[in-house]
């Protein structure tokens, strides 16, 4: 069953309209498709959405009009800083983009600048830095309970065009897999998501290889997602990455239809 569930737009960083994606996933045959704008962070203005009604209203508009070739779903990707209201929604992810030191936010993904000053404001001391951001993550995870949890390794973006800091780091490895075993208990579902595929920074998604296989150990729940900005990216590698996928061991991995998870066999 085709469908994409982590999908930005022209309401906050994306390059394409809602309607555009809706037309673009009925031509390709999808089930479902679902939008998740970036929640409002009045502390960084550069990529959420500055108009939720404005958006839940088009995506409402596009549920009616089009409701006989495919099912839409209204859902945003929340900040773990910046808790949206969740009933306006059909579905959250709940992601973490950003340190906070003092009253300063430093965003982690957003540009291998920006990385770099994260680097800076842990003296290149990724072990603490690690710690710092899964520990609030799982944290966050635990105690809101989003539907599903957005790129929980993101902290290794730039891993594989720079310095290998994280992935070949067994001490890293030991903190992100203590707390994916933490995070895992929340019973919430863990995105396998292809954006940084796409963008060519990375050959495979989030989460690395080793965190899915603890996943498939504590019976940790996955869907699939392309973080797309623009609708050419959209589903994009999920064919390569559900074959990962059975290759790990899962047999199915979630989606949403008929307004709610139900298993998608790989
Ligand atoms: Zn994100
Ligand atoms: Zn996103």
């Amino acid at each position: 069953m085709l469908s994409d569930f982590h999908t930005h737009t022209t309401f906050c960083d994306g390059e394409n309209t809602p309607e555009e994606i809706v037309l673009y996933a009925i031509d390709n045959g999808f089930a479902s498709i679902g939008f998740s704008g970036h929640g409002y962070t009045s502390f960084d203005l550069r990529y959420c959405m500055k108009d939720k009604a404005a958006y839940i209203s088009e995506i409402n508009r596009l549920k009616k009009k089009y409701k006989n070739k495919i099912q839409v779903y209204t859902g945003v990707e929340e900040d773990a800083f910046s808790p949206v209201n969740r009933s306006d929604f059909d579905y959250i992810i709940g992601s973490s983009h950003y340190f906070l030191d003092g009253e300063t936010y430093y965003p982690i993904d957003s540009s291998y600048d920006y990385f770099k000053k994260c680097l800076e404001l842990f003296k290149y001391d990724i072990i603490t830095l690690s710690e710092t951001y899964y520990s609030a993550f799982c944290d966050y995870i635990l105690k809101r309970k989003p539907d599903i949890v957005g790129h929980f390794d993101v902290i290794t973006k730039f891993d594989m065009i720079d310095t290998p800091r994280f992935l070949s780091n067994p001490e890293y490895l030991k903190i992100a897999d203590k707390y994916m075993t933490e995070a895992v208990k929340s019973d919430v579902i863990f995105e396998v998501n292809t954006g940084a595929i796409a963008r060519g920074l990375r050959t495979t998604p989030y989460p690395h290889e080793n965190l899915l296989y603890l996943l498939k150990k504590h019976n940790g729940k996955l869907i699939l997602s392309s973080d797309s900005h623009r609708l050419d990216t959209l589903t994009f590698n999920f064919d390569e990455t559900k074959k990962f996928l059975r290759d790990i061991g899962f047999e199915y991995v979630y989606t949403i239809y008929d307004n709610e998870f139900k298993k998608d066999y790989l």
